[in-house]
């Protein structure tokens, strides 16, 4: 299994308030796999993908990524994780506004120790065309649409070629034709061989995954697996 969430507890702690967020989940990720996490808002999906993603840490129970518990993981084995086999994109896209698109998805290679090179910049083209931003390298997020910036933010979290993809509501500031694209794009990355854990309280864009959990009240309710 590429990734296990084994018994998770997280609780958050405000001025003496405890909260409980997550009592006991339970679930796993294939590689190749598109998962989706559904549940209405508060139900504590973000919290999940967050610890999934090694952002947070969980009060109790472990994540385990291709055998490796994170909790036996030192610091920068984690930010590894995060660096080379991980990409998050999220309902809003955090894109540098005074950057063309290209440069955009080129800055995760200008956090190297070598400068970007020609291969690195051709990754970055590619990236662009694969989520249908050819011809639009050179133009700002504000000269793109809400659907082109999320797109760019795709092609960022690609460039790199991670092994799995976090993505946390990537829909939920998009219409529905923009959505629509957006899900269409992940799961012809999928296709390719990412694995993508979604999280969304848009049931329609749950039939795009393989695996659907279902959380509510910090539990997880139902696990409903598509067959093949
Ligand atoms: P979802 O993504 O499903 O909407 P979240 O994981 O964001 O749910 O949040 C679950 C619950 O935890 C909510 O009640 C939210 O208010 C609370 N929460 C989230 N983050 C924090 C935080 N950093 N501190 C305190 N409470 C938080
Ligand atoms: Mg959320």
């Amino acid at each position: 299994m590429m990734l296990k969430v084994n018994d998770i507890y997280k609780s958050y702690n405000g001025s003496g308030v405890v909260t409980p967020v997550l009592r006991g989940v339970s679930l796993e990720v294939g590689r190749g796999e598109f998962v989706c996490l559904l549940g209405r808002s508060g139900s504590g999906k973000s919290t999940l993908l967050n610890i999934m993603s090694s952002l947070l840490d969980a009060d109790k129970g472990d994540i385990v990524y291709m055998e490796k518990p994170f909790r036996g993981m030192k610091r920068c084995e984690t930010d590894r994780f995060r660096r080379e086999e991980a990409a998050m994109i999220f309902q809003f896209h955090h894109l540098m506004p005074y950057m063309t698109a290209f440069e955009n998805v080129m800055l995760p290679f200008l956090s190297g120790i070598r400068p970007a090179g020609k291969e690195q910049k051709a990754s970055a083209y590619e990236a662009l065309a694969k989520v249908g931003l050819e011809g639009k390298e050179k133009r700002l997020p504000s000269q793109l649409s809400g659907g082109e910036q999320q797109r760019v933010a795709i092609a960022r979290a690609i460039v790199g070629k991670p092994a799995i993809l976090f993505a946390d509501e990537p829909t939920g500031s998009l219409d529905k034709a923009n959505g629509d694209a957006v899900m269409r794009i992940l799961s012809g990355l999928n296709k390719e061989g990412l694995t993508v854990v979604m999280v969304t309280h848009q049931r329609d864009y749950a039939e795009y995954a393989h695996k659907v959990v279902e959380l509510s009240d910090g539990n997880v309710d139902k696990i409903t697996v598509k067959s093949a």
